[in-house]
Formats: structure tokens, sequence, C-alpha cells
């Protein structure tokens, strides 16, 4: 983070033990942020207390982190740690032109694009910004930038637009439930706050998806982590990586963990990666030595006590098993929208939840029951008037950064046309 943020200078030492879901969680935040820090891992009892001051290894003030003027935090919340970077803020105005959920590619775009084009514009995000794109280790496709560009790095670039255009970026805080009346929007966020706009974009992207498997929920963050895992590549240094998988964001993830890991591998239920993944990223995987594919093949059970210890993977077609000795498993196997609050609202979604808007509403031609204009949804325009989705939590979107960039940027159109028709 860099200019009105005051964390460029903001560096933080994590002392925690190995696997801790906390420490992760810290690590996960600050990576995507863009903000140096230093983990240490605490492998004795002896260590814990000389290095992090508490009693033992099972001290339930782990993780602890250690900030450049001395002070400390013990088992910090995210929101105790935007707090203490200064970065927590309280909305500027009682009322916005233009409030946007979700500080991916699509939210970030909305925000530059409403606050450069003069609307009091706030964006709400549940955890760091970058979104998805934030978790990627190098964006190969995304115009502009030929040799790449990693994700963190775009979204920091993209915050630190939308901020000198005056747009306020609010992290660390849940957009819950929502409600429109009188021709505005009230965002309910998780801290009971709430944002009042009079126009509202929703580029909440999706969510990856889990694998159903016991032991899943207790062993994520300690060994199984959802989606690409930027921050721990250089933690598994001649470690054993699993990936499930075989989209790009699967394929990109092998490519950066095989820089660091003694071998990858990667878990597909298809036959092989042909169809899945983009050309330049399947000569690269097929090219690297330390990169495993296996085929046909899921992952059917999880194990460990306090970590992930075994990965037990099935042949779907000869049931053949095998068991992989692995603290690193990581799930890119996609994911799908967290838009339950839209239901309350009696905003319309596909059976999927994703949110449809434009000619997706209209049957015949005609817009949905209850649509209260003259006129038919916007492109981008859900069932309610005024509320815009942008990215992949829209219904038929691609899954790409440009095109949920350039949704962003059109959503704010739209914006100005139903501001100026309200
Ligand atoms: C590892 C990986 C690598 C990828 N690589 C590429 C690539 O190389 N090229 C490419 O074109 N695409 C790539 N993609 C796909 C691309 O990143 C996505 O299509 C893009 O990020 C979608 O942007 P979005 O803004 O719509 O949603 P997201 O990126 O999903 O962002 C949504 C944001 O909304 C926030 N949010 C969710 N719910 C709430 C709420 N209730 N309140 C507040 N905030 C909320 C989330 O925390 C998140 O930050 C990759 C994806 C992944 C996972």
């Amino acid at each position: 983070m860099a200019t009105d943020q005051p964390a460029t200078s903001a560096h933080v030492k994590i002392l925690g033990k190995a696997g801790s879901a906390g420490a992760y969680a810290l690590r996960d935040f600050l990576h995507r942020s863009d903000v140096p820090f230093e983990w240490i891992e605490l492998n004795s009892d002896d260590q814990a207390r000389t290095q992090a001051g508490v009693e033992n290894l099972t001290d339930s003030r782990l993780p602890v982190c250690v900030f450049q003027d001395g002070s400390r935090l013990e088992c910090p919340t995210i929101r105790q740690l935007t707090e203490k970077l200064g970065w927590f803020r309280e909305p500027t105005y009682s009322e916005y032109d233009l409030a946007i959920y979700g500080a991916g590619p699509a939210g970030l775009s909305a925000a530059v694009y409403g606050a450069s084009e003069g609307l009091k514009t706030v964006l709400v995000e549940r955890w760091a910004v970058g979104g998805q794109a934030g978790t990627s280790s190098k964006i190969e496709n995304y115009l502009g930038f030929p040799s790449g560009i990693s994700g963190a790095d775009l979204a920091e670039r993209a915050r630190e637009q939308a901020c000198r255009f005056g747009a306020d970026i609010l992290i660390a805080r849940e957009g819950v439930s929502g409600e429109f009346i009188a021709g505005k929007g009230i965002g309910h966020l998780a801290d009971g706050s709430k944002i009042v706009a009079r126009a509202t974009v929703c580029a909440t992207g999706i969510q990856y998806n889990r694998l159903n498997l016991p032991n899943e929920e207790r062993l994520a963050g300690a060994g199984l982590y959802y989606g690409a895992g930027v921050s721990e590549a250089s933690l598994c240094a001649n470690e054993h990586v699993v990936i499930v998988g075989g989209g790009n964001s699967g394929g990109q993830a092998a490519m950066h963990f095989s820089r660091f890991a003694r071998i990858v591998t990667i878990v597909i239920r298809e036959e092989c990666l042909k169809h899945t993944l983009s050309r330049y990223l399947l000569d690269r995987i097929t090219a690297a030595k330390n990169i495993e594919v296996l085929a046909t093949t899921e992952v059917t059970a999880i194990a460990g006590e306090d970590v992930l210890e075994h990965v037990v993977v099935t042949n779907r077609k000869t049931r053949q098993q095998r068991s992989l000795e692995t603290h690193w498993l990581f799930i890119c196997i996609g994911g799908a929208p967290r838009t339950d609050w839209a239901v309350e609202a009696g905003i319309q979604r596909d059976e999927a939840g994703y949110l449809l808007t434009g000619p997706d509403l209209l049957t015949g031609g005609r817009p949905p029951e209850g649509w209260p204009l003259d006129r038919s949804p916007y492109y981008l325009e859900t069932s309610q008037p005024g509320l815009f989705a942008a990215g992949d939590v829209r219904h038929g979107s691609v899954k790409r950064c440009a095109s949920a960039v350039g949704e962003g940027a059109m959503a704010v159109t739209f914006v100005h046309r139903y501001l100026a028709d309200a």
C-alpha cells in the first residue's frame, strides 16, 4: 500500500508456529496488500518464549505481530491489524453517489472511473484489495504488461489510482445485506455500520469451491489453502506441493511453486490439461522437470493432526489409491458467487447464484415482473434499478481480469445514466 495510507514503511514481523491458520491469514492479507513482512516460524517452546515472548508453542497469544515501533499485537484479527497500520477508516460521507462492493479488478475499475468522473465514491472490501487477481503470482495476458505483472502489484496500482481520484476505500469491511428505499441503496456491513448511496455496483466476484471432504474445515489455513497461495510459495522450499485443479489459476500456481518446491503434483479429474489451460501455461508445465500431473484423479481424503500431513488421491478409472505426504495442498477448482443477500433483497439471480443483468432479465423483450420503470434495465443493471453488477459475479461474464476491469468501467457509464434520470 502506498500514498494516503501509511503502509509503505510498515514492516511487520509475524511470529507463529508452522501450520497456524491465524498466521496464514495475516501473511495472506499482508502479501495481497503488498506490504513487506517477515515470517518467523517458531519450532520450540524455547523459541516461543525467547522470540515471541509467550509461554510456549501452544500459547493462544500466537501468532504475534511486532511492528517497527516495537509495539506488538497478540493473535490479532485483520481488523485490529488494519487499525494498527492506520488503514482502518470511517466513511467520509453519510451518503455517496456510488457504493461499490468488492475490490477485485471490477470494483477497483469502477472506483477509478466513478471517482475520476466526479462521483462521491466508496469501495467496500471484505478482505484485501485485488480479489482473485490479487492472488495471482503473474498475470500475463493483461493488456499493457508484456512481461506480466503480479496480481498484488496490479491491485496496488489500481488502489493508488482510485485513492488519487478521491475514492474512499474501506478494507476489511464486509457487506452482509442490502435494501433499496426511496431510490437509495443501503448496504449493511458486518460491523454494524451502513453505507448509503444513490447507485450501487456489486463486484463481489466468486468464492473458491471446497472439496467437501472430512477434515477440510479443520485443516483450512493449516496446510490446506484455497487459491494459488502466492504468499506461501517461498515457504515451500524442497517440499512436495499438491495443487488440485487444471485451470489457469492452478496452472499458474504450479509454475510459481515449481520455482521453490521439490515436486509439484497437479491433480485433475480430466484426462489432460489441454482443454482447461492456456497454451502458454501448458507448454511451460509440460517442460517443467518437477511438475507431475495426475490425470483422471481426485483427492478423496485429507488427514493430519494439527496440520495437513497426508492427501489421498484416487484414480477415477482404476480406483487405485495413492497417499501423498505433504503439508501443502492448494485448491484451485473454481468458485461460485456468494449472493444470498440478493435473495433477501428480491434481486434476480440464475440457478448458480450469479446476478442477472440487462438483456438476461428480459422475457420476450419485456422487463422482469415488478420492474418499476418505463425503460428496460441497462446492460449491467440488475432487477433493482440503480444496482449494477460487474465482473465474475454477473451471469454470463467472462472470467478474466480485463473483462472485469471493462465491466467495472462500463457500469459507471450506466450509473451516470441512471443518476441523470433519477
Ligand atoms: C489464481 C488466479 C489466477 C488468475 N489469473 C488470471 C490471469 O492470468 N488472467 C486473467 O485474465 N484472469 C485471471 N484470473 C481470473 C481473474 O482474476 C478474475 O476473473 C477476476 O479477478 C474477477 O474480478 P472481479 O472483480 O469480478 O472479482 P474478484 O477478483 O473475485 O473480486 C471480488 C472481491 O469482492 C470481495 N467481496 C466478496 N464479497 C464481499 C462482500 N460481501 N463485501 C465486500 N467485499 C466482498 C472479495 O473479497 C474480492 O476481493 C485468475 C484467477 C485466479 C484465482
